[in-house]
């Protein structure tokens, strides 16, 4: 979750909302990324997404079967949707976002009949950090 935390705060210097995700699998990280959504100019590339994107670049398949992935904010319907069709095993996420997620808000997306598989979640981890980098954020944006 450091390296999520890590890769949020990279990615409010750049400019992005900053939210940061890690896959890991037997242990190594195989994918660490920041939101590159200005970046790439696609609304696709949350941090969740682009993070799978390259752990399945790096692995050569199209899924990620018994990886974790860790993100420093709930995720979002269209990154749970990722997530779980990614079959990532256990999904780590640090502060809840009851306005834009998807886990534990909103749609609950795992919990719907139509998802087919559900990650083991694990919230709160880091969540003040994770919480008060995009607190900061959006506070200078205000200034
Ligand atoms: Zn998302």
């Amino acid at each position: 979750m450091e390296l999520a935390l890590e890769e949020a705060r990279a990615a409010g210097d750049r400019g992005e909302v900053p939210i940061g995700a890690v896959v890991v699998l037997d242990g190594t990280v195989i994918a660490r990324s920041g939101n590159r959504t200005r970046e790439l100019n696609d609304i696709t590339a949350h941090a969740e997404v682009a993070a799978i994107r390259m752990a399945c670049e790096a692995l050569g398949q199209e899924r990620l079967t018994g990886a974790d992935l860790y993100v420093t904010l709930e995720p979002c319907t269209m990154c749970a949707a990722a997530i779980s069709f990614a079959r990532i095993r256990r999904l780590y996420y640090g502060a809840e976002d009851p306005k834009g997620g998807a886990v534990d808000s909103g749609v609950r997306f795992y919990a719907q009949p139509t998802c087919h598989h559900a990650p083991e979640v694990y919230s709160g981890m880091s969540e003040m950090e994770a919480a008060e980098i995009l607190r900061g954020f959006f506070q200078g944006k205000r200034d």
